[in-house]
Protein backbone atom coordinates (compact mmCIF):
# COMPACT_ATOMS: atom_id res chain seq x y z
CA UNK A 1 0.00 0.00 0.00
CA UNK A 2 1.68 3.19 -1.11
CA UNK A 3 2.48 5.73 1.68
CA UNK A 4 0.23 8.73 2.42
CA UNK A 5 2.33 11.82 2.45
CA UNK A 6 2.93 13.64 5.42
CA UNK A 7 0.72 16.55 6.28
CA UNK A 8 1.88 19.92 6.69
CA UNK A 9 0.00 22.86 7.85
CA UNK A 10 1.25 26.29 7.79
CA UNK A 11 0.26 29.45 9.47
CA UNK A 12 0.72 32.83 6.84
CA UNK A 13 0.15 33.20 3.40
CA UNK A 14 2.12 35.90 2.55
CA UNK A 15 5.82 35.59 1.48
CA UNK A 16 7.42 32.72 3.64
CA UNK A 17 3.92 30.70 3.58
CA UNK A 18 3.54 30.14 0.03
CA UNK A 19 6.89 29.45 -0.96
CA UNK A 20 7.77 26.64 2.28
CA UNK A 21 4.54 25.49 0.42
CA UNK A 22 5.80 25.22 -2.51
CA UNK A 23 9.13 23.83 -2.08
CA UNK A 24 7.46 20.57 0.74
CA UNK A 25 5.41 20.14 -2.35
CA UNK A 26 7.80 19.54 -4.55
CA UNK A 27 9.48 17.20 -2.07
CA UNK A 28 5.90 15.16 -1.63
CA UNK A 29 4.67 16.75 1.57
CA UNK A 30 0.67 16.87 1.37
CA UNK A 31 0.63 20.93 2.23
CA UNK A 32 -2.68 23.25 3.98
CA UNK A 33 -1.86 27.08 4.08
CA UNK A 34 -4.01 28.94 6.63
CA UNK A 35 -4.11 32.33 6.68
CA UNK A 36 -6.02 34.69 9.34
CA UNK A 37 -6.71 37.85 7.14
CA UNK A 38 -10.00 38.26 6.36
CA UNK A 39 -10.02 37.19 2.07
CA UNK A 40 -11.74 40.64 1.47
CA UNK A 41 -8.29 42.06 2.54
CA UNK A 42 -5.77 40.57 0.68
CA UNK A 43 -4.32 42.52 -1.90
CA UNK A 44 -5.09 41.42 -5.26
CA UNK A 45 -2.37 44.07 -7.31
CA UNK A 46 0.72 43.12 -5.90
CA UNK A 47 3.69 44.69 -3.36
CA UNK A 48 6.16 47.45 -3.84
CA UNK A 49 8.65 45.62 -2.79
CA UNK A 50 12.56 45.37 -4.05
CA UNK A 51 13.98 42.30 -4.88
CA UNK A 52 17.54 41.59 -3.97
CA UNK A 53 20.24 39.30 -3.04
CA UNK A 54 18.64 35.63 -2.23
CA UNK A 55 15.40 36.84 -3.30
CA UNK A 56 16.36 36.88 -6.71
CA UNK A 57 17.97 33.42 -6.24
CA UNK A 58 14.81 31.97 -4.90
CA UNK A 59 12.35 33.89 -7.55
CA UNK A 60 15.01 32.03 -10.41
CA UNK A 61 14.59 28.69 -8.79
CA UNK A 62 10.92 28.48 -8.14
CA UNK A 63 10.72 29.47 -11.93
CA UNK A 64 9.11 32.92 -11.17
CA UNK A 65 11.58 35.30 -12.09
CA UNK A 66 11.14 35.68 -15.95
CA UNK A 67 7.73 36.58 -14.70
CA UNK A 68 8.65 38.83 -12.20
CA UNK A 69 11.44 40.96 -14.53
CA UNK A 70 8.33 40.98 -17.05
CA UNK A 71 5.86 42.98 -14.00
CA UNK A 72 8.55 44.81 -13.20
CA UNK A 73 9.42 46.06 -16.61
CA UNK A 74 12.45 43.80 -17.11
CA UNK A 75 14.34 45.83 -19.75
CA UNK A 76 14.00 49.12 -17.79
CA UNK A 77 15.27 47.04 -14.20
CA UNK A 78 18.57 45.65 -16.09
CA UNK A 79 19.00 47.45 -19.36
CA UNK A 80 19.73 50.87 -18.01
CA UNK A 81 22.56 49.66 -15.37
CA UNK A 82 24.31 47.45 -18.40
CA UNK A 83 23.73 50.61 -20.71
CA UNK A 84 25.46 52.43 -18.75
CA UNK A 85 28.41 50.38 -17.89
CA UNK A 86 29.13 49.47 -21.80
CA UNK A 87 28.99 53.36 -22.64
CA UNK A 88 31.16 53.93 -19.77
CA UNK A 89 34.02 51.04 -20.96
CA UNK A 90 33.50 52.75 -24.82
CA UNK A 91 34.89 55.93 -23.21
CA UNK A 92 37.74 54.17 -21.21
CA UNK A 93 38.64 52.62 -24.37
CA UNK A 94 38.08 55.27 -26.93
CA UNK A 95 40.68 57.68 -24.36
CA UNK A 96 43.31 54.89 -24.46
CA UNK A 97 43.38 54.35 -27.82
CA UNK A 98 43.42 58.25 -28.26
CA UNK A 99 46.28 58.55 -25.61
CA UNK A 100 48.29 55.76 -27.39
CA UNK A 101 47.45 56.76 -31.01
CA UNK A 102 48.93 60.39 -30.61
CA UNK A 103 51.91 59.22 -28.36
CA UNK A 104 52.34 56.75 -31.48
CA UNK A 105 52.21 53.28 -29.80
CA UNK A 106 49.05 52.26 -31.09
CA UNK A 107 50.72 49.91 -33.03
CA UNK A 108 53.86 48.91 -30.92
CA UNK A 109 53.51 45.49 -30.38
CA UNK A 110 54.04 43.39 -33.42
CA UNK A 111 51.27 41.25 -33.47
CA UNK A 112 48.46 44.85 -33.89
CA UNK A 113 50.39 45.20 -37.59
CA UNK A 114 50.09 41.26 -37.94
CA UNK A 115 46.60 41.26 -37.28
CA UNK A 116 46.03 44.11 -39.70
CA UNK A 117 48.39 42.37 -42.34
CA UNK A 118 45.74 39.35 -42.33
CA UNK A 119 42.47 41.31 -42.40
CA UNK A 120 44.06 43.29 -45.60
CA UNK A 121 45.34 39.95 -47.20
CA UNK A 122 41.62 39.00 -47.87
CA UNK A 123 40.93 41.14 -50.50
CA UNK A 124 43.82 42.55 -51.25
CA UNK A 125 46.83 39.76 -52.10
CA UNK A 126 48.65 38.14 -54.34
CA UNK A 127 46.10 35.17 -53.94
CA UNK A 128 43.01 36.82 -52.53
CA UNK A 129 40.76 34.69 -50.66
CA UNK A 130 39.13 33.10 -47.54
CA UNK A 131 41.95 31.09 -47.65
CA UNK A 132 44.17 34.44 -46.19
CA UNK A 133 41.81 34.37 -43.33
CA UNK A 134 43.83 31.50 -42.05
CA UNK A 135 46.54 32.41 -38.92
CA UNK A 136 47.01 31.38 -35.38
CA UNK A 137 44.19 33.54 -34.03
CA UNK A 138 40.83 32.89 -34.51
CA UNK A 139 39.65 34.38 -37.57
CA UNK A 140 36.72 37.27 -35.96
CA UNK A 141 38.49 39.94 -35.77
CA UNK A 142 40.07 39.67 -39.13
CA UNK A 143 36.25 39.29 -40.83
CA UNK A 144 34.87 42.43 -39.37
CA UNK A 145 37.91 44.38 -40.27
CA UNK A 146 38.33 42.86 -44.00
CA UNK A 147 36.64 45.92 -45.49
CA UNK A 148 37.13 48.88 -43.64
CA UNK A 149 41.10 48.09 -43.82
CA UNK A 150 40.77 48.18 -47.52
CA UNK A 151 41.08 52.13 -46.88
CA UNK A 152 44.97 53.13 -46.53
CA UNK A 153 44.45 55.39 -43.38
CA UNK A 154 42.77 53.00 -41.64
CA UNK A 155 45.30 50.50 -42.56
CA UNK A 156 47.96 52.51 -41.98
CA UNK A 157 46.47 53.95 -38.44
CA UNK A 158 44.65 50.80 -37.22
CA UNK A 159 42.03 53.02 -36.88
CA UNK A 160 39.39 50.69 -37.93
CA UNK A 161 40.60 47.65 -35.86
CA UNK A 162 41.13 49.89 -32.73
CA UNK A 163 37.50 51.32 -33.29
CA UNK A 164 35.84 47.44 -33.90
CA UNK A 165 37.97 46.79 -30.57
CA UNK A 166 36.37 49.57 -27.86
CA UNK A 167 32.73 48.40 -29.41
CA UNK A 168 33.35 44.94 -29.05
CA UNK A 169 34.67 45.12 -25.33
CA UNK A 170 31.85 47.95 -24.95
CA UNK A 171 29.42 45.16 -26.24
CA UNK A 172 31.16 42.38 -24.11
CA UNK A 173 30.90 44.46 -20.58
CA UNK A 174 27.10 45.48 -21.59
CA UNK A 175 26.42 41.26 -22.09
CA UNK A 176 28.15 39.99 -18.72
CA UNK A 177 26.62 43.27 -17.07
CA UNK A 178 23.10 42.12 -17.97
CA UNK A 179 23.94 38.75 -17.20
CA UNK A 180 25.62 39.43 -13.50
CA UNK A 181 22.49 42.07 -12.74
CA UNK A 182 19.59 39.54 -13.72
CA UNK A 183 21.10 36.98 -12.06
CA UNK A 184 22.42 38.99 -8.77
CA UNK A 185 20.16 41.94 -8.93
CA UNK A 186 23.27 43.69 -8.10
CA UNK A 187 24.96 46.64 -10.10
CA UNK A 188 28.13 46.79 -8.01
CA UNK A 189 28.39 43.12 -8.76
CA UNK A 190 28.47 43.78 -12.50
CA UNK A 191 31.16 46.62 -12.09
CA UNK A 192 33.62 44.36 -10.46
CA UNK A 193 32.66 41.28 -12.88
CA UNK A 194 32.27 39.14 -9.86
CA UNK A 195 29.40 36.39 -9.46
CA UNK A 196 27.55 36.81 -6.31
CA UNK A 197 26.99 33.62 -4.06
CA UNK A 198 23.57 33.20 -2.64
CA UNK A 199 24.15 34.62 0.66
CA UNK A 200 22.00 32.58 3.30
CA UNK A 201 22.72 29.39 4.69
CA UNK A 202 19.15 28.39 3.94
CA UNK A 203 19.82 30.13 0.33
CA UNK A 204 22.54 27.64 -0.25
CA UNK A 205 20.56 24.59 0.83
CA UNK A 206 17.75 25.31 -1.45
CA UNK A 207 20.22 26.04 -4.37
CA UNK A 208 21.53 22.36 -4.01
CA UNK A 209 18.63 20.35 -3.48
CA UNK A 210 16.70 22.24 -6.18
C1 LIG B 1 7.33 48.66 5.30
C2 LIG B 1 8.06 47.38 4.91
C3 LIG B 1 8.71 47.35 3.68
C4 LIG B 1 9.40 46.20 3.30
N1 LIG B 1 10.03 46.17 2.09
C5 LIG B 1 10.67 45.05 1.69
C6 LIG B 1 11.28 44.98 0.41
O1 LIG B 1 11.23 45.92 -0.34
N2 LIG B 1 11.90 43.83 0.06
C7 LIG B 1 11.94 42.75 0.90
O2 LIG B 1 12.50 41.71 0.49
N3 LIG B 1 11.36 42.80 2.11
C8 LIG B 1 10.72 43.90 2.53
N4 LIG B 1 10.14 43.95 3.75
C9 LIG B 1 10.23 42.79 4.60
C10 LIG B 1 9.19 41.77 4.14
O3 LIG B 1 7.92 42.38 4.06
C11 LIG B 1 9.18 40.66 5.18
O4 LIG B 1 10.48 40.13 5.30
C12 LIG B 1 8.26 39.58 4.71
O5 LIG B 1 6.94 40.06 4.54
C13 LIG B 1 8.26 38.46 5.72
O6 LIG B 1 7.42 37.48 5.21
P1 LIG B 1 6.76 36.41 6.14
O7 LIG B 1 5.90 35.57 5.26
O8 LIG B 1 7.82 35.71 6.94
O9 LIG B 1 5.90 37.20 7.24
P2 LIG B 1 4.67 38.25 7.04
O10 LIG B 1 4.79 38.99 5.73
O11 LIG B 1 4.64 39.05 8.29
O12 LIG B 1 3.42 37.30 6.95
C14 LIG B 1 2.86 36.64 8.05
C15 LIG B 1 1.46 36.20 7.62
O13 LIG B 1 0.94 35.33 8.60
C16 LIG B 1 -0.40 35.69 8.86
N5 LIG B 1 -0.72 35.20 10.20
C17 LIG B 1 -0.20 35.64 11.37
N6 LIG B 1 -0.73 34.94 12.38
C18 LIG B 1 -1.57 34.04 11.86
C19 LIG B 1 -2.42 33.03 12.42
N7 LIG B 1 -2.50 32.80 13.75
N8 LIG B 1 -3.16 32.28 11.58
C20 LIG B 1 -3.13 32.50 10.24
N9 LIG B 1 -2.34 33.45 9.66
C21 LIG B 1 -1.59 34.20 10.47
C22 LIG B 1 -0.42 37.19 8.70
O14 LIG B 1 -1.72 37.69 8.45
C23 LIG B 1 0.50 37.38 7.50
O15 LIG B 1 -0.19 37.31 6.26
C24 LIG B 1 9.43 45.09 4.17
C25 LIG B 1 8.76 45.14 5.40
C26 LIG B 1 8.08 46.27 5.77
C27 LIG B 1 7.33 46.29 7.08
Amino acid sequence: MPRQPLRVLISGASVAGPMVAYWLCRQGFAVTVVERMPLARVRTSGHAVDLFGPAMDVADWTGVLPAVMVALGAGAAFARPALLIAIATAIAGAAAAFYYSRAGLALTHYDARAHLVVARRILDSLMPGWQQIGAVWLPLPHVLNMLPVQIDAWYRTGASAIAISVMSMAAGAWALASLIIRRTGSVSAAIQRRNVPPQSADARRMWSSA
